[in-house]
């Protein structure tokens, strides 16, 4: 028997593959709702809370008008997480995994859940992050849940979670203020991403606070430039941590320490997700995928190459491998047919190679999300850049910019 702890896409994924296998499982929430941070805090809410104002995005581009509340934003998000997690629910029970709903606490191999201890042959520890937690803040996770009217908002942070954040809060009508430390939004990316970012956001009317660092006190942001935010809402876009509580016993330094087998170092224990220092959920139902794999003694190793990321803001940002070395061609959207019909002009799409093989990519353009999973693609597969020029790309589509990319590589 193998016993799961965590229902997020780590758990889900590790349970539904080792029963699907033929192991009797059994799976311990401590949250009364299944689906983990991404269906009901994270991935799932955002993205429904981001579709209307991406229509809003691209209604503006010919000239329509169209608003939304914040309420009418939280009702999708409500709706998307209990459908969401309903559905969870009913994976997890047509696959033959039982539920246990309660906290489990992990004691050697042994797990104590709700008062009884169950003796499994192998442990999947797949218990996730906890968000910051600073008096006077809220995180990301609580705006699917927020009731209270609000108009100015300080968002910590101009990375990943700022710029998701900022440009949804920004595109319902809030006053968003991002304070960031460094020069530009999303430290430690692209140059070309980060100036192109920096740049959108302050065209549409974000208020930026570059190179100044922000203390909370009372509930008010001061600024390291001596200066003050008076907002309604402060967001900490940063700052998670691995969520221990109930594995202590486990050995870690901050995140959990997995082999490429996920196995940790203690015999038949497995761990999985952002536990083990990810961010993202399709890393978290890979790693839980493997992790379910190999308990059930199908030995296969998790291969973190080539990884697409997105950044959900309209134009959006994604990018995969490294652009920091190689040839390097950009091409502006504003020479794409198929962007030129859409008036989504805006952004561009990079691409860098090395002998003969694309090694990374950067997109800050519609569909990047697309684009990037596909050079992510070829990346993993060890494609040449020939190999990748031979595909036909569909006319007009916002995938031909990498045809057009790969075509300047060979013919200058
Ligand atoms: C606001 C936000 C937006 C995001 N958007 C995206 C996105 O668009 N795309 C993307 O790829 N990723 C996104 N993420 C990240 C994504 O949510 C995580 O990578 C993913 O949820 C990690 O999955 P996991 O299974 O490792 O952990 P989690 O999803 O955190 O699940 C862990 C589960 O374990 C349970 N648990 C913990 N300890 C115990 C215990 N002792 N006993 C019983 N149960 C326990 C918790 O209650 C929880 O349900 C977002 C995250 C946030 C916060």
């Amino acid at each position: 028997m193998i016993v799961v702890i965590g229902s997020g896409p780590a758990g889900l994924y590790g349970a539904l593959t080792a029963s699907l296998l033929g192991e009797k499982v059994k799976l311990i929430e401590e949250n009364e709702k299944l689906g983990g941070t991404c269906v009901l805090y994270g991935c799932i809410p955002s993205k429904a809370m981001l579709h209307p104002l991406a229509l809003k995005y691209s209604l503006e581009r010919i000239g329509k008008k169209v608003d939304f509340t914040y309420e009418e934003l939280t009702k999708l998000a409500q709706d998307a997480i209990n459908r969401l997690s309903k559905g969870v629910e009913y994976m997890l029970e047509s696959a033959g995994v039982e539920v246990i709903h309660g906290k489990g606490i992990l004691k050697g191999k042994e797990v104590e859940v709700s008062g009884q201890v169950l003796y499994p042959d192998k442990v999947l520890v797949a218990t996730g992050t906890l968000k910051p937690e600073i008096k006077g803040t809220i995180a990301s996770d609580d705006l699917p849940y927020l009731t209270k009217d609000f108009n100015v908002v300080t968002v910590i942070g101009g990375g990943v979670g700022g710029v998701e954040y900022g440009w949804l809060l920004h595109k319902v009508g809030k006053e968003v203020h991002i304070v960031e430390k460094d020069n530009l939004l999303l430290p430690k990316h692209d140059m070309d991403l980060r100036n192109s970012v920096t740049n959108h956001f302050k065209r549409i009317g974000v208020k930026l606070h570059l190179r100044t660092e922000a203390k909370i006190e009372e509930g008010k942001v001061k600024l390291s430039d001596g200066s003050e935010i008076k907002s309604d809402i402060i967001l900490m876009s940063f700052g998670r941590k691995p969520n221990l509580n109930g594995i202590e016993s486990l050995p870690h330094d901050y995140w959990i320490k997995v082999n490429e087998y996920m196995e940790t170092p203690l015999k038949d224990i497995y761990a999985a997700g952002d536990v083990t220092g990810s961010f993202t959920a399709h890393e978290a139902i890979h790693k839980g995928y493997i992790a379910g794999l190999n308990m059930k003694g199908v030995k296969k190793a998790y291969d973190g190459t080539a990884v697409p990321k997105v950044i959900y803001t309209m134009p959006q940002v994604a990018y995969v491998g490294n652009t920091d070395r190689g040839r390097c061609v950009k091409v502006e959207l504003s020479s794409l047919g198929r962007a030129i019909t859409e008036k989504r002009t805006e952004g561009f799409v990079k691409i860098c190679e090395e002998n003969g093989k694309v090694i990374g990519g950067v997109a800050f353009s519609e569909r990047a999300e697309e684009i990037i999973s596909l050079i992510a693609l070829g990346i993993k597969l060890k494609a040449t850049v020939d190999e990748l020029l031979d595909f036909h790309y569909p006319h007009p589509s916002y995938l031909e910019i990498i045809w057009e990319i790969l075509r300047r590589f060979k013919l200058g």
